[in-house]
């Protein structure tokens, strides 16, 4: 395993959509297990897609285990082609992420949702989730589709500095 070098804002992958994955090689297998690595070894991050290490295919890893806003939690999720199946109730919360370092936002999405996708054995799994998992979940397939938390924003006013990660 190795922690990946992770992308920044700028960087051209991170607003294109991801190619679906056809089929699960031994290659994501490997860059499944990298991603976890990166995510687990950054402090503060509890996910990561494909994209933000520079490959645009489809594919995300999340845990939000041990988060205080988390209510269910999945544990450890890896998925690849998600959907979003549905998604309701819309809250405003601070989000973060490992390629926009400098900024959180305050981003208005849904805290109920239900994805869908492949899991890492080929299987198709749908999750029901809400409150943070759901806001992880919608997060990194937003990446999937080119976009970053900072599209989302109502304007610059909510935008707000923060401390880099070392
Ligand atoms: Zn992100």
């Amino acid at each position: 395993m190795a922690m990946l070098k992770v992308v920044e804002i700028g960087d051209r992958v991170l607003s294109q959509a991801a190619k679906k994955v056809d089929e699960i090689t031994p290659r994501h297998l490997k860059l499944v297990e990298d991603l976890i690595e990166t995510m687990y070894g950054t402090p503060g991050s509890v996910g990561i897609a494909a994209p933000q290490v520079g490959v645009s295919e489809s594919l995300f890893v999340l845990d939000v285990s041990g988060h205080k806003k988390t209510n269910i939690c999945h544990g450890l999720i890896v998925m690849f082609n998600p959907e979003v199946v549905s998604a309701s109730h819309t809250e405003v919360l601070r989000e973060g992420c490992m390629s926009v370092p400098d900024l959180t936002g305050d981003v208005r999405r849904a805290s109920q949702v239900v994805v869908m996708g492949i899991d890492i054995s080929g299987n198709e799994i749908i999750i029901e989730s809400d409150a943070f998992e759901a806001r992880g979940l919608l997060h990194e397939i937003d990446h999937l589709s080119g976009k970053l938390f900072i599209d989302r924003i109502d304007g610059p006013h909510a935008l707000f500095k923060r401390k880099r990660y070392l």
